[in-house]
């Protein structure tokens, strides 16, 4: 293989990426611009190229990828609904991507945010470099003897609901999927979504993004929820109604919520916007609450995460290019 063009290039994927590619006799070609049907041209001379969460690869780039001489695209990320599939299929590409790098980064940073909001960390420390040393209005709660409800319990919302355990948390438990033996042994308790929202004084989201759960949370659900309970979010951001949280946050129905995600990150999160009017009214909104917590998708970002990003993304390309098995799990499309 020639070299692999890399897009949406950030220093932190450099760092892991470059090491990495090295030790398998690769060589990246790093772009901080996206890949998309008008950038794809940049990628003649490449047998395969490194995609993140926000390169848009449609049917046009697809076949503009083939036409160059693209064989491999290889996502350095979990999700994959910026790839059209089928088309990748069509063309006679193989695409793969890294389906689980670190849950434990996940679940450490819900809990994170979750410690954070409720003992107002993230007003207690501007407000000390402020040397105004007083305690009015950081109130929290014990974690202990409340209850969490977990919705969906894969990798990350089990690691979520273990940790907690460990707070002492009673932790209610609801997916389509539940997984009785984990339960038993972690003492979660599984019930329905209404009766988990019912219950819970902090409620922690897990899923996927998919047509059935796209606003779980939502004005009906939220009006379900105890009055006062708090929301994280570290799943994906359409899993929320903003507009109905908002509401809630205004009417106290919601007593606090922690976001790593939002409905309308693309094009705004991973960058830096400084400087510039934010033209999103509701992110603008949510960020002038005192009890709203928001970081900008950070949730996977540690040097463990990163490294396995690296290692599963180059041995793949290492293994394309010398026509051996891909890892096992990984292979999104193949012709
Ligand atoms: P996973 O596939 O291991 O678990 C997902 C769980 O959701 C499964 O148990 C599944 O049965 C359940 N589920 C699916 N549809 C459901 C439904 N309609 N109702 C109830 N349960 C349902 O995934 P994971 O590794 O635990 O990741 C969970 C989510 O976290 C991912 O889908 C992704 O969106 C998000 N994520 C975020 C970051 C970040 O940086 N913020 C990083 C990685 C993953």
């Amino acid at each position: 293989m020639s070299f692999v063009a890399v897009f949406d290039t950030k220093p932190y994927d450099r760092e892991y990426l470059e090491p990495a590619a090295a030790a398998r006799g690769l060589t990246l070609r790093f772009h901080e611009f996206r890949l998309s049907s008008e950038t794809a041209p940049t990628v003649a001379g490449a047998r395969a190229v490194c995609v993140f969460v926000n390169d848009r690869v449609d049917a046009a780039c697809l076949r503009a990828l083939a036409d160059a001489g693209v064989r491999l695209v290889a996502l350095r990320c979990a999700g994959f609904n910026n790839v059209d599939l089928k088309a990748a299929r069509e063309l006679g590409l193989t695409v793969t991507r890294v389906p689980a790098y670190s849950p434990h980064a996940v679940a450490e940073h819900t809990v994170a945010l979750l410690l954070a909001l409720n003992r107002r960390i993230h007003r207690a420390y501007h407000r000390v470099r402020d040397h105004n040393f007083s305690l009015a209005g950081l109130v929290g709660f014990d974690l202990f003897g409340k209850t969490v409800g977990i919705v969906g319990t894969g990798k990350i919302g089990r690691l979520t609901a273990q940790i907690l355990r460990g707070f002492g948390m009673n932790v209610l438990a609801y997916d389509v999927q539940p997984d009785a033996d984990w339960a038993q042994r972690f003492e979660v308790s599984y019930t329905t979504l209404p009766a988990l929202l019912a219950a819970s004084d902090v409620v922690s989201l897990h899923l996927p993004l998919l047509p059935e759960t796209r606003h779980l949370l939502r004005e009906e659900t939220i009006a379900q929820m105890k009055p006062g309970a708090y929301v994280v979010n570290t799943g994906r951001g359409k899993l929320i109604d903003t507009t109905a949280v908002l509401a809630a946050l205004k009417s106290g129905q919601l007593g606090g919520v922690a976001l790593d995600v939002y409905e309308e990150e693309e094009g705004l999160f991973f960058e830096d916007h400084s400087g510039e009017v934010l033209q999103d009214d509701e992110l603008t909104r949510l960020l002038t609450f005192p009890n709203v917590l928001v970081t900008s998708h950070q949730a996977f970002l540690t040097r463990e995460a990163l490294t396995e990003i690296a290692r599963v993304t180059t041995t793949n390309l290492r293994n394309f290019a010398d026509g051996t098995k891909l890892l096992d799990g990984t292979v999104l499309a193949a012709p």
